[in-house]
């Protein structure tokens, strides 16, 4: 056991005031709800005080909306709309130390995580959505599509600034205008993207960022002067906000969970495929919707992969997420912890052999020890339910045939990934998973230019790439 404390130059880096507002209209101001503390998962201190909305000021934030839609930016011409999405993008490049330390403090994921992947990529978005702002007669969508108006927007806990770029940078291309509830967990690094909004200097109302509970995200996403609904978070919550939409005619994309196969065939060169699958299930904790929770394994390789993959997991290192060399960082919050725990005691009890990594954890904040779970079957809830941590479940298949039934026994539909060295099982098996990303001999890759989004109960619709334009226009 050790006890560990952020050092303090880092609050520094981040740019860390005691207090943060909600962004309405172009103005910070404060919020009429009871202030909401976020906290640092890995020391369990309070970050900050944080403004949250009512549902006046969602209504407030929303009219603001629609007048900068009437007025200004859904007149405005593409090429206009594109040199602030270009500046929003180089001041994101700018603030990018300030925001990564920032979100490893408030997420408490691994520090080369927010550096490397999550700042860089909101960036790449707002670039390549900047791109599209005057080109959207060659969008493959008719010679004149039309933005849908005023855009309400919920975003979950575990990449807080990367999902408010996929939300915002397509909106604002098109030439709709914004009003974003981030999740309760994780509200700062939202907070500065409005800052560099009006640092970018974005007429007031394009984009309105509201801190809250799910109450906020309720008036936000049911409020009549919303002409767009786009959420990602959990499915339950998911299938709530498509009742309530029901019969209303507002658009809607939804983004939810998953439970993703990760499939290894025997021809795979397991050493290559036993990184893969370390990224694919502890990354960002495995807080990720597209994680590779589930490990398929043909049978005739299943011993010694999981022998390689024990070793190289018990590598990674547990901790401190300022650390430049943590693999693993701290879990988002207390209640996250209890469900991991939960959900590994039950496959303890459902007769699962658990292996667990001997990396010694701070005794202060959230953690929790990378986990395998081998002899599992598709019925044990390890199996079957989202975990959103950093647990893997092994199964095994003996026959191509069986491998993709089994990746697609599950309600779910966003991801999986494929290891084998055959190109024309690679083809085979994308063609037959439903699922709305494949993998091959990879995971995790994310690119604006290509669109994401789930089947089934991992939602519908697509963020990135041509098609992700789709969800903000009236084609
Ligand atoms: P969650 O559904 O609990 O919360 C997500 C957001 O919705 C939060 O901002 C929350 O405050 C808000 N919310 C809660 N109740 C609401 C309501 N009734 N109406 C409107 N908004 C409401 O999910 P979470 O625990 O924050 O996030 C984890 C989930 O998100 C996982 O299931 C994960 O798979 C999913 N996710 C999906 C994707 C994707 O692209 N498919 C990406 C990231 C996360």
């Amino acid at each position: 056991m050790w006890e560990y404390a952020p050092a303090p130059e880092s609050r520094d880096i981040a740019n860390l005031k005691p207090t943060y507002r909600m962004f309405v209209d172009g103005q910070f101001v404060e919020g009429g709800g009871e202030p909401l503390k976020t906290i640092n998962p890995a020391t369990e201190e309070v970050l900050a005080e944080v403004s949250t909305a009512t549902s006046d000021d969602v209504d407030r934030a929303v009219q603001a909306a629609r007048r900068a839609y009437d007025r200004v930016w859904g007149r405005m011409p593409g090429s206009e709309r594109a040199k602030y999405i270009f500046r929003i993008a180089r001041l994101v490049q700018e603030r990018a130390r300030e925001l990564a330390v920032l979100e490893s403090l408030d997420n408490g994921k691994p520090i080369k995580e927010s550096r490397d992947v999550d700042v860089p990529t909101a960036a790449a978005h707002f670039f390549y959505h900047a791109g599209w702002a005057d080109k959207l007669a060659y969008a493959g969508h008719g010679p004149d599509p039309r933005p849908l108006g005023v855009a309400g927007q919920v975003i979950p806990w575990n990449f807080p600034l990367l999902m408010a770029a996929w939300k915002i940078a397509p909106a604002l291309a098109c030439g709709n205008t914004v009003v974003l509830k981030p999740a309760e967990t994780t509200p700062l690094t939202a907070l500065v993207l409005a800052e560099i909004i009006q640092q970018a200097d974005l007429p007031p109302g394009v984009v309105n960022i509201l801190p809250g509970a799910g109450d906020v995200g309720a008036a936000v996403v049911s409020h009549a002067d919303v002409d767009k609904v786009a959420f990602t978070g959990s499915t339950d919550v998911g299938k709530l906000i498509q009742r309530q939409l029901a019969g209303t005619g507002r658009k809607l994309t939804l983004e939810l969970g998953g439970k993703a196969a990760n499939i290894v065939f025997d021809d795979a060169p397991l050493d290559q495929a036993v990184e893969g699958i370390v990224n694919g299930i502890f990354f960002n904790q495995g807080h990720v919707c597209c994680a590779g929770s589930r490990l398929l394994v043909q049978e005739s390789v299943a011993d010694e992969l999981l022998e390689k993959l024990h070793a190289r997991v018990s590598t990674l290192r547990v901790g401190d997420p300022l650390d430049k060399n943590t693999d693993v960082g701290a879990i988002n919050s207390r209640e996250q912890l209890t469900r991991i725990q939960e959900l590994a005691s039950s496959g303890e009890a459902e007769g699962a052999e658990r292996w667990t990594s001997s990396c010694p954890l701070p005794d202060k904040g959230f953690f929790f020890a990378p986990t395998v779970f081998s002899n599992v079957s598709q019925a044990m809830r390890i199996a079957r339910e989202e975990i959103f941590g950093p647990v893997l479940s092994v199964l095994t298949f003996r026959t191509p045939d069986e491998a993709v039934a089994k990746a697609n026994n599950t309600p779910y539909g966003l991801s999986a990934g494929i290891w084998t060295e055959k190109g024309s099982r690679i083809l085979w098996a994308a063609q037959k998973m439903r699922a709305g990303v494949v993998w091959a001999n990879t995971f995790n890759r994310f690119d604006p230019t290509a669109p994401f989004g789930g089947y089934q109960e991992s939602g519908f619709g697509r963020e990135g790439g041509r098609t992700g334009l789709e969800a903000y226009l009236d084609v």
